[in-house]
């Protein structure tokens, strides 16, 4: 049999895509690059999964895991042609445990899906991507996603216990536990954020969190993003952990209020979005601390969210902000770096300078209290050498971000598209370690191939000698 008669012996043709449609939608992510698929399967339950491999491995052909594809870097758009496994059909919340606070949960449980789901018992799934409308637990797991919220919660690997594991030769492992302290490695650890190179994540034992019993959501309007900035930092520094610290530069707000029309000043500098949690005289005490500090860094509106709609709208606008750049172009290009909260000004100055530098639309909405910078360039992939004007840019952005003692992805990961940069924070040696470590899940290499680690990354063999 071929390789698809075989994936329609086992799945039934409406669940093998491989359609010269289908081939084009999952050949892409919500990227800027594109690869060559095989085909697409849509397992429904872990054992297909395991069966899949199996054929695949047998047919020699590499695998790329997808959830809902919404990833930025690459990840789920395979490089040499490939199978795709569609996830997201395993999307049970397989059992919650309300007095432990942990949920078992399918890899296509959509993150927002979990949250609403949790609603009447008070509980919620803490990481929140502002693409957490559409975008899966398991690509939430492989990238260890981030989101607004998790500044005073952590990103994903801190509400990760366990994942079931399909790896390259088929078999089901589990990795982490439900009891505490689990002696030996933890190689729960080291499968967040592996982006599907380590094997296909089955099953999730999420960390649920219990939803604060007060919250308020401030809109403050400044005259410039240094003042913006200087307001985040001055509230870390004043010891309050606000549960989020969002900025939008001028051009963004304006983006977002057309699109969205949440009242934003389309006349400010720069906008922060903050949100303080907690009882209900902690949640006014940390309204007080932020206002106050605002002031003195020339605020010139105060805003606070009056009930929930009102809280919503201005979540809304913020978590809208990437579609909202469609007004200005065709395509965007969405950068992800992270610095120390103390460079943000120094490396947002260096930023906009590069934009100007190659002529770039460029608008800014990121994670400040987290450091974690997402300029965006919007920009029309028709006109010639545009793509590549824009991609020389993002490389010099996450050159100044790494000089200023920062990082090369604060959440979207490596993926196809920063893998070429990984020299910049990592050494041979260090770069021939993960190589190792991969080569232990995954002996055939077949798991995601030429992601994140650069080529030629393994350069030493078992004795230590340079191959
Ligand atoms: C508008 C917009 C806003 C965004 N905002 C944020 C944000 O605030 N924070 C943030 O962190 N990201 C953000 N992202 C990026 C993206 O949504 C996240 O990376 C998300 O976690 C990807 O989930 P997904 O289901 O779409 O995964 P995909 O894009 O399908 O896959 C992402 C990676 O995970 C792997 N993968 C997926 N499922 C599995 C699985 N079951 N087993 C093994 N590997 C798997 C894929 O191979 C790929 O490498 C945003 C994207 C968009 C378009």
């Amino acid at each position: 049999m071929t390789f698809i008669e075989e994936l329609v012996a086992l799945l039934g043709p409406e669940r093998v895509r491989h359609h010269p449609l289908d081939l084009i939608v999952f050949s892409k992510d919500a990227g800027v690059t594109s690869g060559k698929v095989i085909a697409a399967v849509l397992p429904e339950h872990t054992q297909e999964v395991a069966a899949i491999v199996r054929i695949a491995r047998r047919h020699d052909t590499p695998i790329v895991p997808r959830g809902a594809g919404t990833g930025l870097a690459g990840g789920a758009v395979p490089v040499e042609p490939g199978l795709i496994v569609v996830l997201t059909r395993l999307n049970e919340i397989h059992e919650v445990d309300e007095v432990g606070r942990t949920a078992w949960v399918g890899p296509g449980v959509i993150n927002l899906d979990l949250s609403r789901s949790l609603e009447p018992v008070g509980l919620h799934f803490a990481p929140d991507p502002s693409s957490q409308q559409a975008c899966t637990i398991g690509g939430n797991v492989a990238t260890n996603a981030g989101g607004p919220h998790c500044l005073a919660d952590g990103t994903t690997i801190a509400h990760v216990l366990a994942a079931e594991l399909v790896t390259a030769d088929g078999s089901v492992v589990v990795v982490g536990s439900e009891a505490p302290d689990l002696p030996g490695l933890d190689l729960r650890a080291v499968v967040v954020g592996s982006e599907g190179t380590l094997g296909i994540i089955t099953k999730v034992l999420v960390r649920l969190t219990e939803n604060a019993p007060d919250v308020a959501t401030l809109l403050i309007g400044f005259p410039t993003i240094e003042a913006a900035a200087g307001t985040v930092s001055g509230i870390i520094a004043s010891g309050l952990i606000p549960a989020a610290l969002e900025i939008m530069d001028q051009p963004m707000v304006v983006a977002v209020e057309n699109f969205v029309h949440a009242g934003y000043p389309t006349d400010a500098g720069a906008v922060l979005l903050a949100e303080v949690t907690g009882t209900r005289e902690g949640v006014k005490s940390g309204v007080a601390v932020i206002s106050a500090i605002a002031s003195r860094n020339d605020a010139t509106e105060v805003r606070v969210a009056t009930d929930s709609a009102e809280r919503a709208i201005l979540w809304k606008g913020r978590k809208s902000a990437f579609g909202a750049v469609a007004q200005a172009a065709p395509d965007y290009y969405l950068h992800d770096t992270v610095v120390p909260r103390t460079a943000l000004v120094e490396v947002l100055r260096k930023i906009y300078e590069i934009g100007d530098r190659y002529d770039l639309h460029m608008l800014n909405v990121f994670h400040a209290g987290d450091g974690n910078l997402h300029p965006l360039v919007a920009f029309d992939a028709r006109k010639p050498g545009m793509l590549e004007r824009v991609q020389a840019a993002a490389t010099e952005m996450v050159e100044v971000s790494i000089e200023a003692g920062g990082s090369l992805s604060g959440e979207h990961g490596i993926g196809l598209e920063k893998r070429h940069l990984m020299h910049l924070v990592f050494s041979d040696v260090d770069l021939d370690a993960q190589a190792r470590v991969r080569e232990a899940f995954d002996d055939a290499g077949m798991m995601n191939p030429s992601k994140i680690l650069p080529e030629g990354s393994r350069c030493f063999d078992a004795s230590g000698v340079r191959l």
